[in-house]
């Protein structure tokens, strides 16, 4: 198979799969506090169905999956699908995004299941600061969760820090420092417009992130760590880990995109910044078609913006 490519000659090969759309948090930049009406469960695609998508996928030329949410590890059982998609032969790399609050109690079970790697989403190390950026998160559950993940041999474990002025800008080299001491992966991701919580006094420009940071020492630029997304990656003469920085408003990366969103309903979304949505589950129910699942999955990549 010689791989998906769209109209722009851009290889999509990263395929990122929201396996629910409830969270645990409500963050600020990201849930209404009222929070949202989800989805009734039985509209979830079920892991089987997942799994038959990430198969034709992998088939066409994915290589890396992401599971997100939501939050993914309020979805019962996420740990079985887990193990389930780690069994496709040509998957490359299986990764989860998670805010960590779960992570404590699932790292060892994700990680003997198959799972490689995950990212933790930390807008601050200040208690009362997370609870207000979150809600009403414990950032020691958080904490938990990291320490849990290092310790299952998840590699590499990276940080998200969403980065707002006047919100916790004046942390981010305190937040740099994480990478000193320990194997983590900070990576600084510029707020981006979702909702009604950004607001441009809010978004500080990735160069003004590594301006700031480069107070921790001469920063030396490297190829980022495992993954393929668009983070730019640093790193200084002695740190453990490293720090990313993703310009996601204003170094926008369309040229290099090399990704499909699959929302928990089975809408497979072109592009992150746009609603339309090519819909899978005529394709998988009653029974999965495979060969019209790949057609579908072609028809998102032709869709492509
Ligand atoms: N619940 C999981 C978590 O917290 O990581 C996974 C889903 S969450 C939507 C995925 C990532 O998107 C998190 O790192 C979050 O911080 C980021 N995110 C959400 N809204 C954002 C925004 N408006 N700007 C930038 N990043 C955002």
């Amino acid at each position: 198979m010689d791989g998906l490519s769209d109209r722009f000659g851009r290889r999509i090969r990263y395929l990122r799969i929201s396996v629910t759309d409830r969270c645990n948090l409500r963050c600020v930049y990201c849930l209404p506090a009222a929070g949202v009406r989800w989805q009734p469960r039985e509209q979830l695609l079920r892991f089987e169905e997942i799994r038959d998508v990430v198969r034709t996928g992998v088939r066409l030329g994915i290589t890396h999956v992401r599971l997100t949410g939501g939050e993914p590890l309020v979805r019962e059982g996420v740990v079985d699908l887990v193990r389930m998609l780690s069994a496709i032969p040509q998957l490359e790399d299986l990764s989860l995004t998670t805010n960590g609050v779960l992570l404590a109690r699932h790292a060892q079970a994700l990680a003997r299941s198959g799972l490689r790697r995950v990212n933790v989403s930390l807008d601050t190390v200040q208690a009362d600061r997370f609870a207000a950026v979150t809600r009403f998160g414990a950032i020691d559950d958080v904490y938990a969760g990291l320490e849990a993940a290092l310790d299952a041999g998840l590699r590499p474990v990276k940080l998200n820090v969403v980065v707002m002025r006047g919100v916790n800008d004046d942390e981010l080299v305190e937040l740099g420092r994480l990478a000193v001491d320990r194997p983590l992966h900070v990576r600084f991701i510029e707020l981006m417009p979702i909702g009604d919580y950004f607001a441009r006094e809010r978004l500080v420009p990735s160069d003004e992130i590594l301006a700031r940071l480069r107070a921790l020492g001469e920063l030396r630029r490297i190829d980022g760590p495992a993954g393929c997304g668009p983070a730019r990656a640093y790193t200084w003469p002695g740190a453990r880990g490293t720090i990313g920085i993703i310009g996601a408003v204003t170094q926008a990366f369309c040229a290099q995109c090399n990704r499909l969103r699959l929302t928990a309903t089975g809408q497979l979304r072109p592009c992150l910044d746009q609603e339309s949505a090519v819909d899978l589950v005529p394709a998988l129910r009653p029974r999965v078609d495979h060969e019209r699942l790949a057609q579908h999955i072609q028809d998102a990549v032709a869709a492509k913006p």
